[in-house]
């Protein structure tokens, strides 16, 4: 049997108050530019739904791209058909039909919404329910059934829905202003930046990258990964900002002692990060910190590291265990890509045993005595911007990394 079409809840766009129709046109731009792939589809909004019309397109590949939709509480997928008794039981035993080999037992609940419908909604679930348990071998089971039947009685039409899924959740992109993301090629960093986009902000990144120490492959590891973000952003475009860091980074460990190096290392890389946020009108840091994952995740640490600037600096994964942290990237398709085993700028630097609680009077003073103000300058000024849009996987120019090699 095919479907007609899908109806789309929105989420927490309830609690916005004045707010909620801005939230839910965006919602609705967004979901017609995922799908603009498919031109047959027409679109109509509710105070509390989306409906999509599929006018004759298989559902699997529009609900896929419904996955990047942030806003979006749940979906169902209905049939059709005219508001007429006779139509409706025809269309619920049809949709019965689909599902009668589950085994599963069956309530039909209706709803009338069009108060000039002839029958009331607990007459409707008798006459559409006697007639599906008539024609069908499902289990009615009235008190606590495996799946409701849902009947929508409209004016102009009705919606036979025979199950509800969860769609991305969230809040719509764009409305609650933009974070840069520090993103490393590793596991933290892209899931911090899905749950930056689930909770409705832009999101663009910085990566420090340190040629000729780091690979052109581990770059490419990180646009791989700004890739596959790039599907949640309503324009499926990502920016990342690249960081010429090689020079300072060498700086650092020759003029501050081994165990304080990586603590350095991230006072620094705050502060261009906080400088390139500010140039590019992002309001929040965001990052892929999990508490006490390594010596600079400690509290002390972070007190220490983050002290440097006064942005307001996220941690969507600080509570979260691994395991979780896995499955989300999984989820999100970056897993694949972040255990390629190359090396990044933190990892190849790393001392042997560095500070876990690192005081910041220290960290002053190791600071003192050299140029480093400048370089951070540099930093910021000589970013590279790079675009990478969704389904466009960019590929590193190798060339290009071994000129800049070979410059160093
Ligand atoms: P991830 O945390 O993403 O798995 P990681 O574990 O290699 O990568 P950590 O040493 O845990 O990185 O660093 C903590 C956070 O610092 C990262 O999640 C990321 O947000 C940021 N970071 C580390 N290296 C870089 C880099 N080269 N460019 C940008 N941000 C980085
Ligand atoms: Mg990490």
């Amino acid at each position: 049997m095919k479907f007609d079409g899908i109806i789309l809840k929105f989420g927490e766009l309830f609690l916005k108050g004045k707010n909620r129709y801005r939230f839910i046109d965006r919602c609705l731009l967004t979901t017609q530019n995922k799908l603009k792939q498919f031109p047959e589809l027409t679109f109509a909004k509710d105070s509390d739904h989306l409906n999509i019309s599929l006018n004759g397109v298989d559902p699997e590949p529009v609900l896929k791209q419904l996955n990047f939709v942030f806003g979006l509480h749940s979906y169902q997928l209905y049939c059709g058909c005219a508001p007429e008794i006779e139509a409706i039981k025809a269309t619920t035993l049809a949709v019965v039909k689909t599902i009668e080999n589950d085994g599963k037992s069956i309530k039909v609940l209706a709803k009338r919404g069009d108060k000039r419908f002839p029958l009331g909604s607990p007459e409707i679930n008798r006459i559409v329910g006697t007639h599906v348990a008539e024609n069908s071998c499902v289990p009615i089971d009235l008190v606590n059934p495996q799946v409701i039947i849902k009947i929508m009685v409209r004016h102009d039409t009705t919606y036979v829905i025979s199950r509800e899924y969860p769609a991305a959740g969230g809040l719509p992109i764009g409305l609650n202003g933009k974070s840069l993301l520090m993103l490393s090629g590793g596991l933290d960093s892209p899931v911090a930046g899905y749950y930056m986009m689930k909770r409705g902000l832009a999101v663009e990144a910085v990566h420090f990258d340190s040629p000729p120490y780091t690979s052109p492959r581990a770059r490419q590891k990180v646009y791989d990964i700004a890739e596959k973000l790039a599907h949640y952003m309503p324009n499926g475009r990502f920016v990342l900002y690249l960081v010429p860091f090689t020079k300072l980074q060498k700086e650092i460990f020759t003029h501050v002692p081994d165990s304080y190096g990586m603590t350095i290392m991230r006072r620094m890389m705050y502060r261009i990060s906080e400088g390139v946020a500010r140039r590019v009108n992002c309001q929040l840091l965001s990052n892929g910190e999990s508490l006490g994952q390594v010596a600079s995740q400690t509290p002390q640490s972070m007190f220490t590291i983050n002290s440097v600037i006064r942005m307001p600096t996220i941690r969507p994964v600080a509570c979260m265990d691994k395991p979780e942290i896995i499955a989300v990237a999984e989820k999100i398709n970056t897993f694949d890509i972040s255990i390629r085993p190359f090396e990044d700028c933190c990892t190849v630097f790393l001392p042997k045993s560095p500070a876990t609680a690192p005081k910041p009077e220290k960290c002053t003073e190791y600071e003192k005595g050299w140029e480093w103000e400048s370089m951070i300058d540099e930093c910021i000024r000589g970013v590279e911007k790079i675009v990478i849009e969704a389904g466009k996987p960019l590929l590193v120019d190798t060339e290009t990394s071994e000129e800049i090699c070979a410059l160093l």
